[in-house]
């Protein structure tokens, strides 16, 4: 797999500092997503045609429903309505033929007749599922992650200054770890990966210690006798430490 590179938005994430710059370039593109598909690039047609194939997940759909375009929202989610209706129609179909003929079937020969007809609700039951986790606004972020974090690793390897950037960062939280782990695996020698492993792991490390350092002085605080004792970077511990279990940043 080959990724473009793209290593504007990525010096800049690392210059914003915090938790993790992956977080930080995955909240900056969120927002354009959703700005985007309540705005004009919604009425393309390529966008269109996925957007009724797709529709959007709950934390999308959530942000969508937020922004307070109810007229853009309203008007995308009846096409992707009345696309999804033919299909449910179509599988509905295919349910309720099989049951009958099942129910039939049964009643000569019981235990296979239980088998079909989990096996039937089991299939129906993951398409259901299938359908609703589908969102096109998640497949591209998905795609322009994947082409941050292996911009993050061609960087690493070829650029003297962004070593040193990255060298006094805190690493990644977990879901992006995993991600750069997953990109490095697709696109280095076993050789490059393992060096990219024993870079990233002590930074990790370090910065977990130091949120934990954190995180205990923020607690220490609710005691009385610490009351005036400052907090400093401790203040916002509890966010920084979600975000970097989660990939989500508190509001
Ligand atoms: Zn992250
Ligand atoms: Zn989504």
């Amino acid at each position: 797999m080959k990724y473009h590179i793209d290593t504007i938005p990525v010096w800049d994430a690392y210059h914003q500092g915090g938790e993790c710059p992956l977080c930080n370039l995955e909240n900056r593109i969120e927002i354009s997503y959703v700005e985007s598909f309540l705005g004009g690039s919604v009425m393309e047609p390529d966008t269109r045609i996925e957007v009724n194939k797709t529709g959007f997940c709950p934390h999308h759909f959530q942000l969508l429903y937020d922004a307070q375009n109810r007229l853009g929202l309203a008007l995308m989610t009846h096409t992707h309505l009345k696309e999804f209706m033919e299909k449910f129609q179509q599988r509905c179909n295919g349910v309720l033929k099989a049951s009958k003929a099942m129910g039939a079937f049964a009643l000569s020969n019981l235990i296979k007749g239980k088998k079909d007809m989990q096996q039937l609700t089991v299939q129906f039951e993951e398409w259901l599922n299938a359908q609703h986790h589908q969102c096109i606004i998640c497949n591209r972020m998905s795609n322009t992650m994947n082409r941050y974090a292996y911009t993050i690793l061609y960087l690493w390897d070829t650029d003297k200054e962004f070593k040193k950037i990255f060298e006094s960062s805190k690493g990644f939280c977990l879901k992006h770890l995993a991600l750069t782990i997953k990109i490095a695996r697709e696109t280095l020698p076993s050789n490059k990966q393992a060096l990219w492993l024993s870079d990233v792991i002590p930074l990790q490390i370090r910065s977990f210690h130091n949120l934990e350092q954190e995180l205990s002085q923020f607690i220490n605080k609710f005691d009385y006798r610490n009351q005036d004792k400052p907090l400093g970077s401790a203040k916002d511990s509890l966010a920084r430490t979600i975000q970097k279990l989660t990939g989500r940043f508190m509001d």
